[in-house]
This record gives C-alpha cells, sequence and structure tokens, in this order.
C-alpha cells in the first residue's frame, strides 16, 4: 500500500493541511502564548515541502527521520524540537510498510520522546494531550482523527502546565492549545489520506 505515491500524498497532504491553518494556529498562539506557532509550523512545513519529491523517494523511515532533521532546523520555538523529536523517533520504530498496530506502537515510543524531550506529561495542555488518546484509539480500534479532534477540543479547559502557556495560568484556561490543535490537523490529515490509499487499494472509489 505505502508506495511513493502515497508517501508523496501523505507529507504534502499533511503539511499543505498544517500550512493552510497557519493562521488559526497563530490565532491560537496570541492568546495564550506568542503568537508565532502557526508561522513556526509553516516555515518548517514548507521546507519539507520544497524536498517533497527527495522525500517521497526515500523509503518511510528515512523520510520521517529526514522530516524530523528539517523541523528542528526549520520549526523553531519549543514546538520544533518537539514535533522533530516525534518524526524521528516514528522514522526509527516504524518498518517500511506500517501495520496500524505498528503505528500504534511506534507513536507510543514516539510520545515517550517527546515526554523525556519536553519534560513533560499528558495532562499539561501540550501536544501530549491529542497524540496520547491517538495512540490509545489506534490501539484499540478507535478512530485517530475524531479521537484527535475531541482530545483537541479538551484542552480548552485545561489549565496549561507546560510551555510558554503556563506563564499564564490560570488564564490559560478557556483556550485551545496550539500544539494541541496542530497535531489534530496533522493526523486527521494522515488519517484521511491513509483511508484514501486504502480505498484505493481495494479498487473501491477513487
Ligand atoms: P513557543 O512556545 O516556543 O513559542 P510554539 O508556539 O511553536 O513554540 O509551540 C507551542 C506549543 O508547543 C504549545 O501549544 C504546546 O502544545 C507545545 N509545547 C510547548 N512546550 C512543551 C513541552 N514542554 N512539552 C510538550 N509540548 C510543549
Ligand atoms: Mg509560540
Amino acid at each position: 500500500m505505502l508506495d511513493q505515491t502515497t508517501r508523496r500524498a501523505l507529507i504534502e497532504t499533511a503539511a499543505k493541511r498544517v500550512i493552510d491553518h497557519a493562521e488559526e494556529l497563530t490565532e491560537l498562539d496570541q492568546a495564550i502564548g506568542d503568537g508565532d506557532h502557526g508561522i513556526n509550523m509553516k516555515r518548517g512545513l514548507e521546507a519539507v515541502l520544497a524536498d517533497l519529491d527527495g522525500l517521497a523517494a526515500k523509503s518511510l523511515p528515512d523520510a520521517l527521520k529526514a522530516i524530523g532533521m528539517t523541523l528542528v532546523m526549520k520549526v523553531g520555538g519549543a514546538s520544533g524540537p518537539l514535533y522533530g523529536t516525534l518524526a524521528m523517533t516514528l522514522g526509527k520504530e516504524l518498518p517500511e510498510d506500517p501495520s496500524r498496530a505498528d503505528l500504534a506502537r511506534a507513536l507510543t515510543a514516539a510520545i515517550e520522546a517527546v515526554k523525556n524531550r519536553g519534560k513533560s506529561e499528558v495532562g499539561q495542555k501540550t501536544l501530549l494531550d491529542v497524540l496520547a488518546p491517538v495512540a490509545e484509539a489506534l490501539s484499540h480500534e478507535g478512530d485517530p482523527a475524531k479521537a484527535a479532534a475531541t482530545a483537541a477540543d479538551a484542552t480548552i479547559p485545561m489549565k496549561a502546565i507546560r510551555g510558554r502557556a503556563s506563564f499564564l495560568g490560570d488564564r490559560s484556561i478557556g483556550h485551545m492549545d496550539p500544539g494541541a490543535r496542530s497535531s489534530a490537523l496533522l493526523v486527521a490529515a494522515i488519517a484521511e489520506t491513509t483511508e484514501h490509499a486504502i480505498r484505493l487499494a481495494a479498487g473501491k472509489s477513487v
């Protein structure tokens, strides 16, 4: 299933989805951070798109490792090293053509790596609050995109304990975490593209 065309579509769709929502991400970060999350992600993902053909020609693990390095170098902020660690660990953990179980296991390992890097835990109003429920959904036949959207909404009433938003204390309550939103956008785009590729492979629709 995971041929070069699908790899290309996965990278392109995920990157473009976040770039298309850069303004929204920036507005979320203006409310509880410094207003650069959309700009940061856009810069990093445009660098990814600039090498789309080269990345799609690599195996999935190698492409993810390369994307991770680009994100570390180009996104900046707190989220660059964290998304970079996420992608690089997924690259280390995933086989070339992963099953759903492989995805669940690799994402769980990548979440642990992000926690170590960010000295953070689930429940602190960060992107981890979306990634953890997605790993859970993947290992229990749940819908990862739905789990991600619900989890991003669930960061609204949370109080930030990590990242810049934590400087606001109780005033961080009532706003969606920008990193949670960008994670939900990425998960939705990846899930849609995967489902489309599976339908195509089954010859059911276009
Ligand atoms: P910065 O906070 O440096 O301006 P961004 O605005 O790009 O960086 O990213 C902010 C997002 O990064 C937050 O919304 C949160 O989801 C995530 N984040 C920040 N610090 C941490 C951390 N220590 N652990 C996990 N996620 C974090
Ligand atoms: Mg910021």
